[in-house]
C-alpha cells in the first residue's frame, strides 16, 4: 500500500535518516535528502504532498516508471513461489530472464553472467577480457562513469574517480569524440571522428598492442554528458578492436533498455562488441540486477575451463522475475518505441526551442529519451555555466537552476554545467509539456548567472 502523505511521518522518516543512514557521494553532515513517500509512474510526492514530475527516472533506471502493477505482481508471485535460490541451479525466472536479454543483444551475445548492478558487471566484463586475451591492460574515456567498486572506479573517468584511484590496475585513459568541446580541433563530426580514431589507435601503439585486452565504452556516455557519437566513431572502435585482438566492451548500463529508443544503443549504430554491460533498465530497477552479455567466442574460453568469478546473488529470483516482466511490459506496450518517437517528435523540438529563448543554452544533445542541455555563461566562448566539478559557492548557478525547477514540481538530472532531460521512457507527451514549462522558468534563473 502506498504511504499516504503525513508531515509527521515525514518528519520521524527524516530524523532517522539523518541519524543513521550513510549516503553515497555526499558529505554526511551537508546534505538534507528529500522525504518520499511514494511514487507511481513519472511521479513522486513528499509527505507534505508536493508532487514532483520525475526527469532523473530515479538514477536513470525506472524507464517503465515506478510501481507498475505488472512488474509489481510479478515479484510478489515470485515471492510467493520462490524467493531466493542459489546460483548454481537452473531456476525458471533466471533462465527465462537470461532468454530474453539474449534475445535482444545484439550479435552473438548470446550467454548471461548475473550481477546485482552495473559496477559488479564491469568488473566482470573486465576480468573475462583479460582471462580471455591473456593481457592485463585495459583502455577507457576520460569522459566515463562505469562503477563505484574499486576496479570500476579505476576505469571511469570522471572525478568521482580521483579520491578512490589507487593509480595501478592497468587502466589507460583516452579522449573520446566531443564536437562541442573538441580535444581534436576538428571542424565538424566527420573530422571528431576520424581524429579521435587516429589518437586512440596511437595510444595503442605507444601502449603496445600484445598488452591491451579491452576498450571499454559507453555506447553513449551517460552521466559525461550524453556525448551521441559522431558517425563512423564506434564501427571504427570495433574495426581498431578486431585489428589488435582487442576484447571490445560496450557498458549499457544506462543506455540499454530502451533509453535510447533501442532495445541497446550499440543498435543505434549497427555495432555488435564482445561483451555488453547491462543493469538499471532490464527492470526498471525495482529488485537490483545487472549482468554481462557474453560473445559465442569469449563464452567459449571458459567452455572447459572455469570461469573464476561468481557472485552470491547472482541471477537472484525476485530481480530475475522482475527483469521478465519489465521485458515483457516494455515489448507490449510499446516502450522502446515510445522512448524513440516521442524523443524526436516531442523532446528534441522543445529543447531545441529552450535553447532558441535562453541564453545559458550551449548545446542540446540526445537520443530517445536520453537528452542533455549544457548551459554555459557564453555562448561564443562556450565557457560552462560552473566550473569543472565546481561545489559550493561556485556550484551555484546551477544550485538556483535546481532549486527554481523543484519550485515548479520538475526534479531535474543535475551534473556539473549541465541537466540531463532522462523522464521514463514511457513518459506522456503531456508529462513531457508540462516540464518543458518547469525547465523554461529554471532556465530563466539560469540566464541570470550568463
Ligand atoms: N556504468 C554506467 C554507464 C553507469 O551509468 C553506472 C551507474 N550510473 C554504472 C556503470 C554503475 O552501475 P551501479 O551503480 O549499478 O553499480
Amino acid at each position: 500500500m502506498t504511504p499516504q502523505p503525513n508531515p509527521d511521518t515525514g518528519a520521524a522518516v527524516k530524523a532517522a535518516d539523518r541519524a543513521h543512514v550513510f549516503h553515497s557521494w555526499s558529505a554526511q553532515d551537508l546534505i538534507d535528502p528529500l522525504a518520499v513517500a511514494g511514487a507511481e509512474g513519472s511521479y513522486f510526492w513528499d509527505y507534505d504532498g508536493k508532487r514532483y514530475l520525475d526527469f532523473t527516472s530515479g538514477l536513470v533506471y525506472t524507464n517503465i516508471g515506478y510501481q507498475h502493477p505488472k512488474v509489481v505482481a510479478a515479484v510478489q508471485e515470485q515471492a510467493a513461489t520462490m524467493t531466493t535460490f542459489a546460483p548454481a541451479f537452473a531456476i525458471e525466472a533466471r533462465s527465462e530472464a537470461a532468454r530474453l536479454i539474449a534475445e535482444r543483444t545484439p550479435g552473438d551475445l548470446d550467454k548471461i553472467f548475473f550481477t546485482n548492478g552495473g559496477a559488479d558487471a564491469v568488473e566482470h566484463a573486465v576480468r573475462m577480457a583479460r582471462l580471455h586475451t591473456g593481457r592485463p591492460k585495459v583502455l577507457s574515456a576520460y569522459r566515463s562513469y562505469h562503477g563505484g567498486t574499486q576496479q570500476a572506479i579505476n576505469i571511469t573517468g570522471d572525478p568521482r574517480r580521483w579520491a578512490s584511484d589507487s593509480a595501478t590496475g592497468g587502466v589507460v585513459r583516452f579522449w573520446t569524440p566531443f564536437p562541442y568541446r573538441s580535444r581534436f580541433y576538428a571542424e565538424n563530426e566527420e573530422q571528431e571522428s576520424a581524429r579521435a580514431l587516429e589518437h586512440l589507435e596511437t595510444t595503442i601503439a605507444f601502449e603496445g598492442p600484445g598488452t591491451v585486452a579491452a576498450i571499454i565504452l559507453e555506447t553513449v556516455p551517460g552521466t559525461a554528458g550524453i556525448m551521441v557519437p559522431p558517425p563512423g566513431y564506434l564501427a571504427g572502435v570495433r574495426e581498431i578492436c578486431d585489428k589488435y585482438g582487442i576484447v571490445f566492451i560496450l557498458d549499457e548500463v544506462m543506455a540499454g533498455f530502451g533509453r535510447t529508443g533501442e532495445w541497446f544503443a550499440a543498435d543505434l549504430f549497427g555495432v555488435v562488441p564482445d561483451l555488453l554491460t547491462f543493469a538499471k533498465g532490464v527492470n526498471s530497477g525495482y529488485v537490483p540486477l545487472g549482468g554481462v552479455a557474453i560473445s559465442g567466442a569469449i563464452a567459449e574460453t571458459f567452455g572447459k575451463r572455469p570461469y573464476p568469478g561468481g557472485l552470491t546473488y547472482s541471477g537472484h529470483p525476485l530481480a530475475c522475475a522482475a527483469a521478465v516482466a519489465t521485458i515483457n511490459v516494455m515489448a507490449e506496450e510499446g516502450v522502446v518505441e515510445n522512448a524513440r518517437r516521442l524523443g524526436g517528435s516531442v523532446v528534441g523540438p522543445a529543447l531545441a526551442e529552450l535553447a532558441e529563448r535562453h541564453p545559458s543554452v550551449g548545446e542540446v544533445r540526445g537520443v530517445g529519451m536520453f537528452w542533455a542541455l549544457e548551459l554555459v555563461k557564453n555562448r561564443e566562448t562556450r565557457e560552462p555555466l560552473v566550473p569543472y566539478n565546481a561545489t559550493g559557492e561556485a556550484n551555484a548557478p546551477m544550485a538556483a537552476f535546481a532549486a527554481a525547477a523543484k519550485q515548479h514540481g520538475v526534479w531535474p538530472f543535475v551534473n556539473m554545467n549541465r541537466t540531463h532531460v532522462v523522464p521514463p521512457c514511457n513518459v506522456t507527451e503531456a508529462e513531457l509539456k508540462e516540464g518543458f514549462a518547469a525547465l523554461d522558468a529554471a532556465l530563466s534563473v539560469a540566464d541570470t548567472y550568463t
